[in-house]
């Protein structure tokens, strides 16, 4: 008798696949792969936290009876999540996945956290000899490149990622930083940057991760007194790529190391791929001198897709699922999700269960109702445009007037009310905020959210403009 993850998990999926549509099957089963079998405790992998969330959502009661008849009473399923800053570390979502063990009727035995000793990241400093040690790059290999869509919105980012990975350390790209709001795609192009070298340069040492686990990493090392071994496994990477930099905020010690290690590998013409949900000028508490270092080379901006991107981006979603959708609802989704891919994606998904589930055709106003639904969940996020039609609208000029060079006060006010909003409503960066709203810069933006600050303290009529502008836009 030899059983192992895989054949329990193949014994598990004929069982759930007698028991639910065929196009939920193929959704949201195919993509899971048997991991690991320890014991009574089944480790599967799923692509997404949104993917784990549905399957504990809708399969859990399934899963669990198939999973019991291979295994037994005992039988404990442990979901690995494949993505973004879960990928090969697992630490952050264990606390924040609700887990139904929290509801012992439906779960007993099913272990639905993410398990701490699942492999991560080998701990490296304990390894002696580093030269020798293949390093694990953590990469998530669905995160290419030809996955990933070109439009406006990221062609200088995805352009400067594609001549980094032909000459790693050898373009004026060096660190390469993207940035840009949240489910723009940062992730996604620092692995595709990673995935490519490691194809055209084998030989070539490429690590991932994220600036939170690096930190841990780092507080480890204090802990047992091996910093010099952390710096000194850091520095014989070729290749090092840091997801969420914004995360040192306010860390000075591990600042510090970092712009140790960051020297040491730029003067060595290793390359270094950094990514951030701001653009450096508003970056806080992070040291000057490791700042002046991220400004060396690139910084490339994602911007939220347009719309012919967005279409692009869920055709492609839909191919590669083998699923078909009418353009009408494609339109639909992509119309009414506009700043931020991974919902866009969530939505899609959604669509395709929902349908599956209740035999349902995919039509316009199934979309609505999903749509609706993402829109509501997430909080949206109102656009600039929104706030200057908005700010406009409410002292009866034009859009174009609010922002055109005048001096005019009423109208230099307008324009500053706007680009105080966006900097209060938005995740806009300063220098993106300036150049949508009348070309300004960084700096003036900077300045019009001190103004009005300073005025709706002093001056009672421009407080009422303050409070009756954030009504309008809070809604
Ligand atoms: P971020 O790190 O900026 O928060 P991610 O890289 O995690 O965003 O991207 C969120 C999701 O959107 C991922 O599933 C990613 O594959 C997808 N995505 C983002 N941009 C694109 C694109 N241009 N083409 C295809 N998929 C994209
Ligand atoms: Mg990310």
């Amino acid at each position: 008798m030899n059983i192992t993850a895989n054949s329990v998990w193949t014994n598990c999926l004929k069982f759930v696949k007698d028991n639910i549509q065929p196009q939920a099957y193929k959704t949201w089963f195919e993509p899971i792969q048997a991991v690991k079998l320890t014991d009574k405790s089944l480790s599967v992998q799923v692509p997404s936290k949104f993917f784990y969330e549905w399957l504990e959502e809708h399969y859990v009661k399934l899963l669990k009876v198939a999973l019991r008849k291979e295994l037994g009473e005992d039988a404990k399923l442990v979901y690995i999540i494949k993505m973004e800053n879960t990928f090969g570390n697992t630490e952050p979502f264990t606390e924040k996945i609700p887990s139904s063990n929290n509801n012992p009727t439906n779960s007993q035995n099913v272990t639905t956290s993410i398990n701490k000793k699942i492999p991560q990241l080998r701990n490296p400093f304990i390894i002696p000899g580093i030269q020798n040690v293949k390093i694990e790059s953590q990469l998530n290999p669905n995160y290419t490149f030809e996955n990933f869509l070109e439009g406006d919105s990221n062609r200088l980012a995805r352009n400067a990622g594609i001549a980094v990975s032909n000459k790693p350390g050898g373009t004026s790209f060096n660190p390469l930083l993207i940035f840009g709001g949240v489910g723009l795609g940062k992730t996604h192009l620092a692995h595709s940057i990673g995935i490519d070298i490691k194809e055209k340069y084998p030989e070539r040492t490429v690590l991932y991760i994220t600036a939170e686990k690096f930190t841990q990493q780092y507080i480890e090392a204090i802990k047992k007194n091996n910093r010099n071994d952390f710096i000194h496994f850091y520095q014989i990477i070729d290749v090092l790529i840091v997801d969420d930099v914004q995360f040192l905020s306010g860390k000075s010690g591990t600042q510090d190391v970092f712009f140790h290690i960051f020297n040491h590998l730029h003067q060595n013409g290793k390359q270094v791929i950094l990514t951030s949900d701001k653009a450096p000028v508003d970056m806080q508490d992070i040291e000057l001198r490791l700042l002046s270092r991220f400004k060396w080379g690139l910084s490339a901006e994602l911007q939220n897709p347009d719309f012919e991107t967005r279409v692009s981006i869920l055709n492609n979603k839909l191919y590669r699922d083998g699923v078909t959708m009418s353009e009408e609802v494609i339109d639909y989704v992509a119309k009414n999700i506009k700043t931020n891919v991974r919902e866009l994606e969530g939505a899609i998904i959604s669509l395709i269960a929902q349908a599956s589930f209740n035999r349902k055709e995919i039509t316009i106003s199934l979309a609505k109702e999903i749509v609706e639904k993402f829109v509501k969940n997430t909080k949206r996020e109102v656009s600039i445009d929104y706030i200057q039609k908005t700010v406009s609208d409410y002292f009866q000029m034009e859009v174009s007037t609010l922002q055109s060079k005048t001096r005019k006060r009423h109208i230099v006010q307008a324009r500053q009310l706007a680009m105080f909003f966006a900097k209060k409503f938005t995740k806009a960066s300063l220098a993106s905020i300036g150049s949508q709203i009348g070309k300004r810069d960084h700096a003036t933006v900077l300045h019009a959210c001190k103004t009005v600050d300073n005025l709706s303290s002093t001056d009672k009529q421009f407080r009422k403009y303050v409070e009756d502008l954030g009504k309008k836009l809070s809604i």
